[in-house]
């Protein structure tokens, strides 16, 4: 069986900013170079060993309509929410947080010094999720699986599957694909993904060419056109990438900061509830 190889639609270089309280981020998704890549709203890497940098964290901020996705490389943070749920995310763990109808929460460095390093991606629900009850998905390092291929690759398996590997975020209505790959220098790696899902590369160390012909660096991130595989061949240094993939939604998107409905007036509505208390 030949796979139709994804090609690359567009390389986006991730922009310095800052969320919460003046956390440094670089965002690649969720600007206006790409604004939405259905059903994937944004996406930040927060990456210092200056605790400046993070130690002002997220105070208490909402969210309604989507979900959250938290995977720490290094450091730690600490999570808690307006009904009591809490939790810590040391380095390698991830936390798959579906707002649904309503969160409030804190996002906590537990360091003051050190590096912090890590992704948040925000995945969108459709119209008939988005007022669900909240969920949690938590799950150490030591339950992410990770495949180690003949050449040294390293997949780690957050969502999805890869080779013969499941990874332990299951039941998420977009059909996730989420996985940290680690190619060894000069390794090609390659990954089907379904025809009709939307997929992207963001390289977050070393380099590598996207779709046999785009070379992509760190901090960069490749939109992937149609296809059912996804290739990366490795730089002479190697290359570790996100690839993220899920069923687009195809509905429209109201966006108000923390507050992703498909209307204008459910727009109104979430702030109004939120104001109110009503999360
Ligand atoms: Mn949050």
């Amino acid at each position: 069986m030949t796979l139709n190889l994804r090609k690359v639609a567009k390389v986006v270089p991730g922009s310095e900013t800052s969320d919460g309280a003046g956390v440094k981020l670089k965002r690649s998704l969720g600007t206006p170079a790409l604004d939405y890549l259905d059903p994937f709203l944004l996406l930040d890497e927060f990456k210092s060993d200056d605790g400046a940098d993070y130690i002002a964290g997220f105070p208490d901020h909402p969210h309604r309509g989507f979900e959250t996705v938290t995977y720490m490389l290094a450091g730690s943070m600490e999570h808690k929410d307006h009904k009591g749920h809490r939790g810590l995310l040391v380095a390698g763990s991830v936390q798959w947080m579906t707002a649904g109808r309503g969160i409030v929460h804190s996002e906590m460095p537990k360091q003051t010094d050190g590096l912090m390093w890590g992704f948040q991606l925000w995945v969108n629900l459709p119209a008939k999720e988005k007022m669900c009850e909240p969920r949690y998905q938590e799950f150490p390092p030591e339950q992410i699986p990770i495949e180690t291929l003949e050449d040294g690759t390293e997949v780690r398996v957050i969502a999805g599957r890869a080779g013969g590997v499941s990874g332990p975020v299951t039941g998420i209505v977009t059909a996730p694909l989420y996985l940290d790959v680690s190619v060894s220098p000069g390794s090609r790696f390659e990954q089907p993904v379904p025809l009709d899902h939307n997929a992207f590369v963001y390289v977050f160390e070393g380099e590598g060419t996207v779709g046999g012909e785009e070379v992509v660096r760190a901090g960069h991130l490749a939109v992937c056109q149609d296809g059912d595989a996804v290739r990366v061949d490795a730089g002479e240094s190697g290359v570790r990438f996100l690839l993220i993939a899920a069923e687009p939604l195809i509905e429209p998107v109201a966006r108000f900061g923390p507050f992703v409905m498909n209307t204008q007036e459910e727009l109104i509505q979430a702030v109004r509830d939120f104001q109110g208390g009503r999360f």
